[in-house]
């Protein structure tokens, strides 16, 4: 077919973009200094033109839509492609291009702003952006409306496909109502931190245990580096080029390990998708919700566990001997699963995570239905959080500054954690049907489970969607009992 031909052409030319996209992305966060990057930031906005300009271009148009009404006589690989394709062009065209290309910008100038904001805990400075980029968002609801979806809907299908407010309405009304007067309980007491976590350790020392740790989790590191950046963060181009990043704090042992767990997690699944899928638009993860899912099992039910650390904690005394030649494995276990309500989300245990979550989503419907205002976001905030936690974030930097992610114009974004942290605890039950995941730890590396990980979920890479491929997986649809049921049955050990 000559459609074919013409859409595997312009296919390779469009992710020909996303390489560079990756790789200046990369750059930008770990190499580059920071004058530079606000410097090149300009070519940017070009590039996302052009990048509009092929995904919509006519002929490329009116081949996907010939391969869309034949779609049946495709492969099923492709045949999603050919949906999701024809779904991405329809709904970049509906994005006036000025409006796209001034959006790109508008984000790329507020980052700075954003950050400094931030670090002056100083809202006013940017609230000017952050009304433009919330005002852009309204506006995309009603440029991207259809039948079945319309409103904050439309901004979440963006980062879960068929994952709306009324299946995120039931999930965090679960949570409400089996698991917030849990975490009161819970977090009434205060655990205070051991005098050995509040030693100094030295990064190279760090770093060293965290290659260990990548050996442990069976990543091939002739296929990824690691490097360090601001945030943690795993990108990669198909199979054969995933990096991760991490940030070593002198004062913080763990951070820089769990951190170098979650991000192995993520690049895992994007090295152990179906090789055959690299080139297309189905390489990699299927959804945000579902890469966080393997992060999240990686980080919480693997790394929190006793089992692990029976194994490697002698690794880690000895790398930082004689640091804590005094501490027994159950007391560095305790220490890494204790809870406590905290201000920050990127910094909040298992079990207080999913609060700062359901935070997030009730303010993102507010804004963006209109009941709520930029300008009264701080307050707002701080009186949320009060009711949520028992604590009110002293500034702002602790409170309604702390993310990136709305920065970027990421409205949607959020839910996927939580989304995701579910799905991992949905996904251990299944697990251990087949196996002891405990057990298999034993063996001294993650092989096992990888495998199974590889088998179930990670193969289908983006051919399928997500909810799809979790009941190819676990044999039903989401159901949020199973974290809920992890969580409380974890915790009440502690
Ligand atoms: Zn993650």
């Amino acid at each position: 077919m000559k459609e074919l031909e013409f859409y595997f052409e312009q296919r390779k030319k469009i992710l020909a973009f996303q390489y560079v996209d990756f790789l200046t992305e990369w750059d930008a966060q770990t190499d580059a200094a920071p004058g530079s990057v606000s410097a090149n930031s300009v070519y940017n906005a070009t590039l996302s033109e052009m990048q509009y300009k092929l995904t919509t271009d006519p002929d490329f148009e009116r081949c996907v839509n010939v391969l869309y009404k034949e779609r049946e006589q495709l492969s099923d690989e492709l045949r999603h492609e050919i949906e999701v394709t024809n779904k991405n062009i329809q709904n970049t065209k509906r994005i006036p291009i000025k409006e796209y290309v001034a959006f790109n910008e508008l984000t790329a100038k507020a980052y700075p702003v954003y950050v400094q904001a931030k670090q002056t805990n100083n809202f006013e400075l940017f609230l000017p952006y952050l009304e433009r980029i919330v005002d852009f968002c309204r506006k995309q609801t009603v440029w991207l409306a259809t039948e079945s979806l319309k409103g904050y809907d439309v901004l979440l299908d963006q980062y879960e496909p068929r994952y709306t407010q009324a299946k995120y309405d039931k999930f965090f009304e679960t949570l409400r109502e089996k698991l917030v007067p849990f975490v009161k309980k819970k977090t009434a007491k205060i655990s205070p931190v051991p005098q050995w976590a509040r030693q100094k350790f030295d990064k190279a020392k760090q770093k060293e245990f965290c290659e260990y740790i990548r050996d442990v989790m069976c990543f091939d590191k002739n296929f990824g580096i690691m490097k360090e950046s601001e945030h943690p963060f795993t990108s990669g181009m198909g199979t054969t080029d995933v990096r991760i990043t991490t940030h070593y704090y002198e004062d913080n042992l763990i951070s820089s390990v769990f951190s170098v767990i979650h991000e192995t997690g993520h690049a895992i699944y994007e090295r152990q998708c179906d090789p055959s899928l690299n080139g297309t638009f189905c390489s990699g993860g299927a959804s945000l919700g579902l890469h966080e899912s393997q992060s999240r099992f990686y980080e919480n039910m693997i790394g929190r566990s006793f089992a692990f650390w029976q194994t490697h904690f002698g690794k880690l005394q000895q790398i930082f001997a004689p640091q804590l030649d005094n501490v027994s494995c159950e007391e560095f276990v305790r220490f890494i699963n204790r809870t406590e309500a905290s201000f920050v989300r990127t910094e909040a245990d298992e079990l207080t995570y999913p609060l700062h979550i359901m935070l997030r989503y009730e303010i993102e419907q507010k804004l963006i239905s209109g009941e709520l205002e930029v300008k009264n976001l701080p307050l707002y905030w701080k009186e949320k959080f009060t009711e949520y936690f028992g604590i009110t974030p002293p500034n702002d930097t602790l409170g309604v500054l702390q993310d990136v992610h709305w920065a970027y114009g990421n409205f949607g974004y959020f839910p996927t954690y939580a989304l995701g942290s579910a799905i991992a605890a949905q996904l251990y039950h299944s697990m251990n049907k087949d196996f002891d995941v405990e057990q298999s730890l034993s063996s001294g590396n993650t092989k096992q489970i990888n495998d199974w990980l590889g088998e179930h979920v990670h193969k289908y890479g983006a051919s399928k969607y997500p909810d799809e491929i979790l009941r190819l997986a676990t044999g039903e649809d989401f159901e949020p009992d199973y974290y809920v049921n992890y969580l409380i049955d974890k915790y009440s050990k502690y």
